[in-house]
């Protein structure tokens, strides 16, 4: 089988070829469809979450769908052909918060799919059963790769600030892999959403593919929430994390308010003031992945077509890092997608 994998943290990615893994007891053996390629996935491989040096080469790609073509010792021998997409991280399955449907907080965690062991950008991979979650029949299976993070990240937020009806939500960084289908989210929980963000193309997709109401965010000090709104949000979604949208979002935030942080950029310290936040009575919350239960509700949404899945490149494992530039630049509309079943080609929207 053939895949890219990371010999350095930092370093572009190498292609190889190995024989199929195995797998072993309680795993299962996956045959890759489609992975999806994002900004995560770009910062990992930079070492961003903060792995100590490589101990071996490793395969990232978390975002991965595929049918699951083996099993190991003690996995029902029926669950092959099955397509399933994975649960980010490798947690314990058995601690509180694992019992609790919060698995990214598990008390033992093993690091993530991607990091700590191999991911989907290869033909193959092995996972613990535990970390595969079903799709639904007929998704289709590149659509399916915002299932696991870009889909499933929001339906947690929204879960999470409990948006309601009639709730103002502005989105910060609304046309990012995440952002894109955040404001999709939001909309489907009754929320008068707005997304922000600076490129103009990207705006421009906001709000004429999606019907999107959009704000262009380049300066924060000018940025133009509806006159409908008085200036204030209840909801605020912030995937850039920089002192300035924090800074900004802090001063939007109305009564009762939510503001909730994504981003785990080290060094971020922002200063607030508790008088304003009690006046207010609004929240600050940190919002970590999403629970298998809402990786499996992603699947739903996005398979019944009430998510979109914006997806704007598809590529076989040759054009990834082209995919990773446009990253890094912020210049690519939502996901990109590694296609290692069928032709992959480039498919705008
Ligand atoms: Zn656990």
């Amino acid at each position: 089988m053939r895949g890219l994998r990371i010999t350095r943290w930092g370093g572009t990615l190498e292609l190889f070829e190995a024989p199929a893994p195995v797998p072993a007891a309680g795993e299962v053996q996956i045959r890759v469809l489609a992975c999806g390629i994002g900004l995560t996935v770009v910062n990992y491989i930079g070492g961003q979450l903060g792995d100590p040096p490589l101990e071996r080469p490793v395969v990232p790609g978390h975002e991965l769908v595929g049918h699951i073509s083996a099993v190991g010792p003690g996995v029902d021998e029926q669950r092959v052909g099955e397509l399933v997409t994975a649960h980010f991280y490798l947690f314990c399955g058995r601690c509180r918060n694992c019992l609790g449907g919060f698995e990214p907080l598990c008390e033992h965690p093993q690091g993530q799919i991607g990091t700590a062991r191999d991911g989907g950008y290869a033909e193959l991979t092995t996972l613990p059963e535990r970390n595969v979650v079903p799709l639904p029949p007929g998704i289709d299976f590149v659509d399916a790769t915002v299932v696991a993070d870009a889909v499933a990240t929001p339906v947690h937020i929204a879960r999470r600030a409990a948006i309601t009806p009639g709730d103002r939500v502005c989105v910060i960084g609304a046309a990012g892999g995440v952002g894109i289908h955040m404001v999709q989210v939001a909309g489907l929980h009754g929320g008068d959403v707005v997304g922000l963000d600076v490129v103009p193309e990207k705006l421009d997709f906001l709000e004429n593919d999606l019907g999107i109401d959009v704000a262009d965010s380049s300066s924060f000090d000018d940025v133009a929430l509806p006159s409908r709104w008085d200036g204030r949000a209840d909801v605020i979604v912030d995937f850039v994390g920089s002192h300035q949208s924090i800074g900004w979002a802090l001063r939007a935030l109305g009564a009762n308010g939510r503001l909730v942080l994504v981003t785990t950029f080290p060094g971020r310290e922002t200063p607030f003031d508790p008088r304003k936040i009690v006046h207010a009575q609004a929240a600050v919350l940190g919002s970590r992945y999403a629970s298998r239960f809402e990786v499996g509700l992603a699947g739903a949404l996005v398979a019944a077509g009430r998510v979109r899945a914006v997806i704007s490149r598809r590529v076989g494992l040759e054009g990834v890092e082209a995919i990773h530039d446009e990253l890094r630049s912020g210049l690519l509309l939502g996901r990109g997608a590694l296609v290692l079943a069928g032709t992959g080609h480039d498919d705008p929207r």
